[in-house]
């Protein structure tokens, strides 16, 4: 904790007194602690990179200048690293969007499970490269909450993209719609998508944790599958700009389930 206090001398009806206020800066501080760590992660995720593409500058206008293979080897190193950057700063972009409109209540209606169709349909290349298949139940029926069509996608393409690529080969990703369900921690009926795979799971000390920015259970397994950290950070924002919750439970060894649950009202 932290205050600052304040003493000052007063003269009420030829009476003194001392006025001492405290003030509760914790939050104050806390803020400026939490905006200084996020610039220097954000400093240290792109240094990265870019000091492995600057490295290999150097050495293709150097000793490599004239040797066509390691030419063709590092262009492509070169590539996936600036691909890696051109995310991280998508995602930065999408996060800070989603931030500076925490206050605004979405007013469209947004039919759930017609999103999650797509989002399926959309992953299914990259599900297919990574042979993984997905299952996708319930929705039959047209189903609408108040949100915002973009933001909600989003939701779901992070979460289903997360399953493909930690779930592993030859496993099934299942997508699971549940309408008019009674949640415990909601007030009124809402509609439930779970999300599940059958990867290695996540040990239960990390689960509070991953819609932190930049937090990764594994960083060497989330960069080699082009993760930028950022994907779970944005879920939550979404989410609470739409009054919904993320809820997850793993079970080590067999996979995780991902539920986003969003209020009808
Ligand atoms: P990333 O871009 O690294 O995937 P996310 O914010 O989407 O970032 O996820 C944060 C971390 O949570 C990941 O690095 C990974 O360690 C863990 N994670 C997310 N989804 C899953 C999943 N389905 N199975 C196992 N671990 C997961």
């Amino acid at each position: 904790l932290s205050y600052e206090v304040r003493v000052r001398p007063v003269v009420v009806d030829g009476f003194s007194f001392v006025t001492v206020i405290f003030e509760d800066r914790t939050q104050v501080l806390e803020a400026g602690q939490m905006r200084r760590d996020f610039v220097a992660n954000v400093s240290h995720e792109l240094r990265t990179p870019l000091t492995a593409v600057l490295g290999f500058i150097e050495t293709l206008m150097g000793p490599a200048a004239d040797d066509t293979a390691a030419r063709k080897r590092f262009l492509s190193i070169m590539e996936r690293e600036a691909k890696r950057m051109n995310r991280i700063v998508g995602d930065l972009l999408s996060l800070s969007r989603v931030e500076s409109e925490r206050r605004v209540r979405p007013t469209d209606r947004v039919d759930i499970p017609a999103v999650v169709r797509t989002v399926a349909s959309s992953l299914q290349s990259l599900a297919e490269i990574r042979d993984v298949k997905i299952i996708l139940e319930g929705g039959e029926n047209a189903d609408t909450v108040p949100g915002d069509r973009d933001q909600i996608t989003q939701v779901f393409t992070n979460l289903v993209e997360n399953a493909i690529k930690y779930g592993g080969a030859g496993k099934e990703v299942r997508i699971c719609i549940t309408s008019h369900t009674v949640e415990p921690t909601m007030r009124g009926p809402a509609i439930r998508v779970d999300v599940s795979d059958q990867g290695d799971g996540i040990p239960h000390q990390h689960i509070p944790r991953l819609t932190e920015r930049f937090y990764r259970v594994d960083s060497h397994r989330s960069r080699e599958m082009g993760g930028t950290g950022l994907g779970l950070a944005i879920v939550k924002h979404i989410l609470n700009r739409h009054r919904g919750r993320l809820r997850v439970e793993s079970y080590p060894g067999q996979g995780s389930l991902f539920s986003v649950i969003l209020p009808y009202e």
